[in-house]
């Protein structure tokens, strides 16, 4: 096990509970496919669907679904519009993050053949700190016409995903690890995030460990992403770096990302967009959620489900080359979710 997470039971029946944030956008018509298909499959994942309204004000909503969270251990999220830019309303994601203390982000952007992209290939695993860093919402205008934003880098938590990156690199028969930072500017915040990356590298001395500044990062990733194994990132660089990446293979819909804590696992599409242009119009890529949703079955030790799904989607988008708009193709969102049942329908799993 990589991180301390706690593997929730499961109940009477080997079913498991799982909290579902929707979200706003396209979330509900993804997780309106994600039921679909495990109903279809028997997937034993009883849903617990909590809608968060992002237009009321206050957090009953919010409280509630951080509540689910802690009684489940487990969620499937679609991303929260933040609409108002109050500094008292902070960012719901954000906060769900910080108060479940999910410190370490992960996205694992593998490339499916033939899809058509940028570049092929390409198997990188991003690891990023998720809950301080640039993220740490600590803005205030000291004198008027002055704002100062609070970056904030602890030990403890740079240590945390440093460890999670090498641990995940060592289990997983990778090579390297880069570390990304811009500590020649920031040299007190980033150079900490680096100098604790370079401590933990000590109990991990048959990998490899670079480091490479964000902005050589980007143009870097760009031109030759397959320079790259496990990278360990600071919460705004691992956003920046994951959106690259993740639009060099394919774009938004594809790609999922799972978000740990000591205690609680949150999966979710990997660039966490609300798609509010898309919505509704039955073209949004199922792929990034339903490829969370097989994460998520996969925490939980459902892996033969989880294989099954995971097989389906492959030969759907890679094989019968049924694709959403994003990825080039002409055929709408029911049309890779149909094909996926008729997949499994084949197999007879349900
Ligand atoms: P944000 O929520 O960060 O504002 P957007 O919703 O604007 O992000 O999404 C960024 C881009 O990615 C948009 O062009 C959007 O249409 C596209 N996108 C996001 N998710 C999907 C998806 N599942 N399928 C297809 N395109 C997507
Ligand atoms: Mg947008």
């Amino acid at each position: 096990k990589l991180t301390g997470t706690d593997i929730p039971s499961a109940q009477y029946g080997g079913r498991h509970g799982v909290t579902m944030l929707p979200g706003g956008g396209i979330g509900p018509e993804l997780m309106g496919y994600v039921r679909e298909i495990f109903r279809y499959c028997g997937a034993p994942i009883d849903f617990e669907v909590i809608d968060i309204d992002p237009s009321t004000e206050g957090n009953d909503d919010l409280d509630y679904a951080i509540t689910s969270i802690k009684r489940n251990g487990v969620a499937l999220k679609g991303n929260i519009e933040t609409k108002s830019q109050s500094l008292s309303e902070v960012s719901r994601n954000v906060a769900i993050r910080n108060e479940l203390d999910l410190y370490v982000n992960v996205v694992h952007c593998k490339s499916y053949p033939g899809i058509p992209a940028r570049h092929q290939n390409v198997d990188v695993v991003l690891i990023r700190q998720n809950t301080d860093g640039e993220y740490a919402m600590l803005e205030h205008e000291s004198v008027r016409g002055v704002v100062e934003s609070m970056k904030v880098v602890t030990v403890e938590n740079a240590e945390r995903v440093a460890r999670y990156a090498f641990e995940y690199a060592r289990q997983n028969n990778r090579k390297k690890v880069t570390t990304i930072h811009k500590a020649n500017i920031m040299k007190l915040s980033d150079g900490l995030f680096l100098e604790v990356a370079n401590r933990v590298h000590k109990d991990y001395p048959e990998l490899e460990h670079n480091n490479m500044i964000i902005d050589n990062t980007c143009m870097q990733a760009v031109s030759n992403p397959h320079q790259f194994d496990v990278m360990n990132m600071t919460n705004l660089y691992g956003t920046i770096v994951s959106n690259v990446i993740c639009g060099l293979i394919g774009g938004a819909g594809l790609i999922s990302g799972r978000n740990y804590g000591d205690h609680h696992a949150v999966f979710e599409p990997g660039t966490r967009n609300t798609g509010t242009a898309i919505a509704g119009k039955n073209i949004a890529n199922p792929v990034a959620m339903i490829n969370a949703s097989i994460d998520m079955l996969n925490h939980l030790g459902h892996k033969e489900h989880a294989n099954v799904i995971q097989e389906a989607v492959y030969q759907t988008i890679v094989d019968d080359a049924i694709r959403t708009p994003d990825l080039g193709g002409t055929h709408s969102s029911t049309d890779v979710v149909q094909n996926i049942l008729k997949i499994l329908s084949a197999k007879r799993v349900n």
